[in-house]
């Protein structure tokens, strides 16, 4: 099938229309026209080249909105019409213990990323969302339910996921304490989730200027790093920490934060840390842990928990032609919503 994205060619090069094929339907995939498409931190670092070498032209993308075109012949969840989602795995072995028990980011044998990776059966590099089309076996297609606002619902499959699985795996429920460092992209859902799970919320930061915006969204307020007297009297007042921060950071000044028993969790992809303390941890049984994404079930799950309790990412709508400001915003620091591609504005013409 001839598609077309927006695709960068070298690690400095900007991002420009690329026409290229998907796959013919094998008999347990889904072809999707792609509605909606979510721009990730991952994707800037990615195409950058600063997780190590690409295979060039890639086309990144894994926060994925569609319509299913067509369907294999052993498919039976999906049918053309459907509005289906696609986030950060295509495809893994389905057959090792983490698989087994629902936990494709863990493969034993490497799950198959969305974008930038071989594809197991041809070997061709995976293409992401920044596209019109994707073709996926049926195992990684998700459900959108209806309540959710396509326009919106694009980065629970990223942001959304990497947070939702987190807060799920320490149990967070009705009056767990929970921190959150950062309040970009992955900050404001673990937000969002963290509060509608019941949670009292307090988020992290280097100061209090986004002391509103942390409110407007469910946050009791923010204590500021850089406020010892305050930072002392929160001692031990945490259960978690979902540690968002995307970029090098001290861990250590937010350790003694956690109660007896309570982890700080990295979920931002940061390379080398600080150095960090060990009495705070050692002195009160303290944890830092990381978390990758979540399995496909339990992503489905943040798709139906968010639909449930109304919960969107506030999200600006842009064009594909306006991925390369996109990027030089989000290049030059956090920011606290995500940008959406309305893909309808991409044709086989461009
Ligand atoms: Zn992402
Ligand atoms: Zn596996």
């Amino acid at each position: 099938m001839k598609t077309v994205g927006y695709a960068a060619y070298s690690s400095d090069a900007k991002m420009v229309p690329y026409h290229f094929e998907r796959r013919a339907l094998r008999a347990n995939d889904v072809s999707i026209e792609i509605l909606f498409s979510g721009v990730c931190h991952s994707d800037l670092h990615t195409v950058n080249g600063d997780w190590g070498p690409q295979p060039y032209p890639l086309v990144p993308g894994h926060e994925i909105i569609g319509r299913v075109l067509e369907v294999g012949p052993d498919v039976t969840q999906y049918k053309p019409g459907d509005h289906v989602g696609v986030g950060c795995m295509v495809d893994s072995c389905q057959e090792c213990d983490q698989c087994h028990h629902h936990e494709e980011q863990y493969c034993r044998h490497g799950m198959t990323p969305t974008y930038g990776a071989p594809d197991r059966i041809d070997g061709e590099t995976t293409q992401g969302g920044y596209s019109k089309h994707i073709v996926v076996r049926e195992e990684f297609v998700l459900r959108v339910p209806e309540a959710l606002d396509l326009s919106k619902a694009a980065p629970i499959l990223c942001a959304g996921i990497t947070t939702f699985s987190p807060l799920r795996t320490w149990n967070v429920g009705k009056g767990s304490r929970v921190g959150v460092i950062g309040l970009g992209g992955l900050g404001h859902m673990a937000v969002k989730l963290a509060v509608a799970m019941g949670a009292d919320v307090t988020v992290l930061s280097r100061s209090s200027k986004k002391e509103e915006e942390a409110k407007a969204i469910g946050a009791q307020g923010i204590l500021a790093s850089t406020d010892e007297d305050a930072m002392a009297k929160a001692a031990s007042s945490l259960d978690l920490i979902i540690d968002t921060v995307p970029v090098k950071h001290d861990v250590t000044v937010y350790a003694p934060l956690l109660d007896v028993n309570g982890t700080l969790v990295i979920v931002g992809q940061v390379g080398p840390m600080n150095e960090f303390i060990s009495a705070p941890l050692i002195m009160g049984r303290r944890r830092v842990a990381g978390s990758l994404i979540g399995g496909i079930k339990e992503t489905q799950e943040v798709l139906d928990f968010c639909a449930e309790h109304n919960i969107h990412p506030i999200c600006e709508t842009i064009r594909p032609d306006q991925i390369n400001d996109a990027f030089a915003v989000m290049a030059k620091g956090d920011i606290a919503h995500r940008y959406v591609m309305d893909m309808s504005a991409l044709s086989l013409d461009n």
